[in-house]
This record gives C-alpha cells, structure tokens and sequence, in this order.
C-alpha cells in the first residue's frame, strides 16, 4: 500500500499510546512498531505478564518501555521508583536508561541507571532525589538493597531483560532475592534472546499466567523467499558507513535500496553517502507525495542509484531495476527480512541482500536463517587490496566493452602518433591509467577493523600500566572517530568506565558508541563519533568526572 502523505504517520496511535509517547516516537523517527512491540505492547497495556522470546536489535526495549511510561503518571512526585528493569551489563544498563528516558522525556520520567564501576554516590544523591525507573544490574541492585538505599515498595513493574544472558553471567540467586522483595501486585516481564529450560523456570516461579511471545516462530512458506545471493558482514557501529562504502564500492550495484530504522538516520546516511560520491536520494514517512514521485523518477531514469528508505516508506515500492538491497542494521524481524530481500531477484534475475550486522546482532541472523531456512554467508569487509583489484576490474571490463564497439578509428592518430616515441604497451598502460582515474575511483586507503560476530558483550579496551606510550600516541584515531582530551587520568583515579558513564550520563551518546579509550597518568583519550564530537564536548564541559571538573577539548595534533 503507498504511503499517504497525510496518514498517521507514526503507525503506533493504533496501539492506544499516550499522546506524549506518540510524540516522542514521532520525534524518534520511529514510523511504525517492530513486530515484537506490536504484539507485546497491547498485553502489556492491559496488564498481563509477559514472556518474550526476543534478540537484540528487535526493539525490544521500547516494548517494555512504553507500556512502563504508559502506566506512569505525569510528572511523578513520588521518591521511590514505579518501576524495575534488570539487565546483565553496565552497557545495557546505560542504553536501556537513555532509551526509556527518551521515550519519556514528555511525562518527566526520571531515569537512573545503577551499574557497578560507577561510584556510588552519585547513584545514592540521585535515589534519594527521587526517580521512576531504575535500570540496574543484579549485583548492584542487591547492593543498594542492602544499604536501604533502594526501595522497591512502590514498584509495579519489573522487567527482566536479556534474561538469558543474566543466567549466564552467574545472577540467577541475585534475580531471585530481588523478585522476593518486590510487591506481590506487579507486573513482571521477562525477554530472552533464547529459551533454555532454566528460563522456563524462572518464569514458572515469577511470572503469573504470562502471555507468551515469540519473533521468529512464524515460518515462512518453502520457496516463498526469493533465490538470492544472501551476505552479512559483522562491523562496528563506528565503521558502518565507512564499510557500506566499501561494500557498494565493490559491489557496484546498478540500482540499490538501502534500509534503515528510523528518519533520522536514513537523511544522515544519505547525506553521508552523496559525500562519498553516491547519487543516495532518502525516502521516509516525512516525505511529500510530490517529492517522492521525483525520487522515484530518478531511480527509475538512473539518475539516481541508491534509495535510503525506511520500511514504511519503501512499502509498495516496486522497482525493476533494483539489484541489490542492503540491510544497514539487521531487520527487527525474519519478516521483514523476506519482505525486504524479496524486492530483488525477481523474475530469474540475480539479486543480493546485504546486511551490516554489529557483533552483537549476530543472534538475530541467526534467527532469520532458521526461519528463511536459507543460509546468509557473513563475508569479510573488502580490504583496501580488494577494492583495488575491483576497480581495475572494472576499468578492465569498461576497456573491453569499448573494445567491442567499433568507434575507435579517430583515436588512431592520437596513438600512432606516440608509437614513434613509446612502446605500444606503455601507450596502451598510459590510457589504462587515465581512464581508471577517470572513472572517479576515490582514493580509500583506510582499513576496516575486522570484528567477530559474538554474542556476548563487548568488554572496552583498557590501557595497560604503561599508558599512553609514545608509538600509541601519534596514531590516528579510528576512521569516523575523533580523539577527545581529557583532562584527568590515572592519577586521579579515572577508569575507562568513569568516561563512559561520564559521556554517556550528559551526551545523546551510549557505551556503544564510545570507541577505545587510552588512560595516562595526568590525561585520557576517548574516541567519540566525530558527528558527535562537539556535543560531547560542551556536555561534559558542564559536568564533573569522579567530582571534578576537568578540560574536555579536541586533542591536538601530535603528528606532524
Ligand atoms: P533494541 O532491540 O531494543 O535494542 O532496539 C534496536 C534499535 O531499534 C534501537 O536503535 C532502537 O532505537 C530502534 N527501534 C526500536 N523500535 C523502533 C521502531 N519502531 N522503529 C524504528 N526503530 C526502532
């Protein structure tokens, strides 16, 4: 169905959100909701407990979120938090705490999360302030209960997220201890990435009568999903547009359609993309009937090559020439996978699904192969030698269609002319050269950090006793990151943890974004997106790290 310009445009008004939810999701760039929170939002609305099968990268956060801000009331006086999420690591602590605070930004939702390496007096001001929702790990939270620091008596939601991974991690009696403590009138929901007896049990013993979902049961019918060349590449955030590039660089796709999750990011990578020489046009849910008539002219007259899009706007898109569709994250379902890779490859035509999958999206894959029961090759990113040898290719393959046309006779003169003075193969390479220049192959020599796929979380790089040595320092900061100075280190006591929760505590940044950190004894490093840069900096120039105030700038460039 196409899209109207004046529908609703966030697709989650029919899910009976609060209107300050629905204006954050719009502001969000969300367009519709994820599987997982369309079938796990209304239940949860309606006040059942929750099992949930679901990974990472499926938006499964803002499933349990929504329906806790939803059930919070505006501008809460009361100290002690309405609400409980459990999560397996200081990272998601952080994430799901930047999350459920965007969401609810408009209901005044104060958010906090409660990790270890954080001091913890900070989190002891901030609780006996008053807070809604606190996103802890286990080892943590039994700590502040008992200090009496945190008080879950008025709590009417706990959630249990990454549920397996808490199990993992060694904190199945920490789970236990607090869900006794916790009201017996709660709502308690529980997500998982997989479903091992163990969680079973737990949710035998904590939930009551939960609704059961699962993403990815569904099977698609045999031979509904189209035959096309299926291939993942595992890469950092940091590097995504870096090995997008790459990727459509060799690659060379007639007509692309890449996809991405929100608004935001679709204008921000097509933006990104025509930087680097591509003809991108975007195409999202805030964009006019009119204009998209024209992008699509454009794709359609070639003018165009690739078409960033989210899903919504995509829908009813039908485009002959496309060859290859590219995932720019994995899809929050094995649906919408087939959907989207099923644009191409049609009518014994070859086609090529792309996905960008970040290490630890990697379980998801998984899921859409056991679902498309089709295999996807995770490649590794093309090198710089790789993309070398593809472009001579291309230059080889464009000389000899030249070749073949017979329209060559008035450039006899030209290289008769320097026969006199060159062997015929030097005049030959010459030409080779120029038009290889030509054909506008940009000079890429960065290399693309290789990753492994993984399901457990990232652990950040620390500085080894010896700092910040002199090799290291002159080295450049990673492609798309920028080196920020910080002006306190080792001997005040600064651990890679204090930065992250510093930067990720006062900017729009999460741990995940924070690239490799480097500790001297009077200064730091930090990498940051470069975008993000100058945010951060003005950010943390407000802000304390471990209670002082420290300088916070660009670093100077030590090289020559
Ligand atoms: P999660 O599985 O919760 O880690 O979410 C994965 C990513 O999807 C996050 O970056 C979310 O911001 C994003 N996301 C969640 N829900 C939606 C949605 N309905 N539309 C677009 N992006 C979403």
């Amino acid at each position: 169905m196409p899209l109207d310009a004046n529908e609703d445009r966030t697709g989650f008004a029919e899910l009976a959100l609060r209107p300050e939810l629905l204006g954050a999701l719009s502001g969000l760039g969300y367009e519709e909701p994820t599987p997982i929170q369309r079938e796990a939002i209304p239940p949860l609305l309606e006040g059942h407990d929750l099992l949930g099968q679901a990974a990472t990268g499926t938006g499964k956060t803002a499933a349990f979120a929504l329906p806790v801000l939803q059930r919070m009331e505006k501008d809460r006086s009361a100290t002690a938090p309405m609400a409980l999420v459990l999560v397996p690591t200081r990272e998601l602590a952080v994430q799901v705490s930047e999350a459920v605070h965007r969401y609810g930004k408009d209901i005044g939702a104060r958010v906090l999360p409660i990790y270890g390496g954080q001091p913890i007096g900070r989190q002891l001001r901030a609780l006996e302030r008053g807070v809604d929702v606190v996103v802890a790990t286990p080892g943590r939270a039994i700590d502040h209960m008992g200090r009496g620091t945190l008080n879950l008596d008025q709590l009417k939601m706990v959630v249990l997220d990454e549920a397996d991974e808490m199990l993992d991690m060694g904190f199945a009696e920490d789970i236990d201890q607090i869900l006794q403590a916790v009201p017996e009138q709660r709502q308690t929901v529980l997500f998982s990435a997989t479903m091992p007896p163990r969680i079973d049990r737990m949710a035998r013993s904590h939930l009551r009568e939960p609704v059961r979902i699962q993403i990815g049961r569904e099977t698609t019918p045999q031979g509904e999903a189209p035959r096309v060349r299926q291939v993942a590449y595992v890469v950092s955030r940091a590097h995504k547009p870096a090995a997008l590039g790459r990727v459509l660089d060799v690659e060379a796709p007639t007509a692309a359609i890449v996809f991405c999750r929100t608004r935001d990011e679709v204008d921000q990578l097509t933006e990104t993309l025509n930087g680097r020489g591509y003809r991108a046009e975007s195409l999202h849910g805030g964009i006019s009937q009119e204009q998209r008539d024209r992008v699509m002219n454009r794709l359609r007259a070639g003018t165009a090559d690739l078409l960033v899009a989210t899903d919504v706007a995509a829908r009813g898109l039908d485009v002959d020439q496309l060859t290859h569709v590219i995932n720019y994250n994995v899809p929050s379902a094995p649906e919408s996978y087939v959907h989207r890779i099923g644009r191409v490859g049609r009518a014994g035509r070859e086609g090529v699904a792309i996905t960008l999958a970040e290490p630890r999206e990697h379980s998801m894959l998984k899921t859409i192969e056991r679902v498309t029961k089709q295999k996807i090759e995770i490649e590794k990113i093309p090198t710089v030698a790789d993309l070398r040898a593809r472009r001579l290719e291309l230059t080889r393959a464009a000389l000899h269609e030249s070749l073949l046309e017979d329209d060559l006779a008035s450039f006899r003169v030209v290289v008769e002319s320097l026969t006199d003075e060159f062997d015929l193969v030097e005049v030959a390479l010459a030409a080779v050269k120029l038009a290889h220049e030509a054909s506008g192959a940009a000079a890429d020599e960065e290399e693309i950090p290789e990753v492994a796929p993984r399901t457990e979380r990232p652990r950040r790089e620390q500085s080894g006793p010896g700092g910040v040595g002199g090799a290291r320092r002159g080295r450049g900061p990673t492609a798309g990151m920028t080196r920020l100075f910080v002006g306190a280190g080792r001997a005040a006591r600064i651990r890679p943890q204090d930065l992250v929760g510093a930067i990720a505590n006062e900017s729009r940044l999460n741990g995940r974004d924070i690239g490799a950190i480097e500790i001297a004894d009077r200064f730091s490093l930090v990498e940051v997106p470069e975008e993000a840069a100058e945010d951060v900096i003005s950010a943390l120039r407000g802000a304390t790290i471990k209670g002082r105030r420290v300088q916070v700038r660009r670093e100077r460039d030590t090289t020559a």
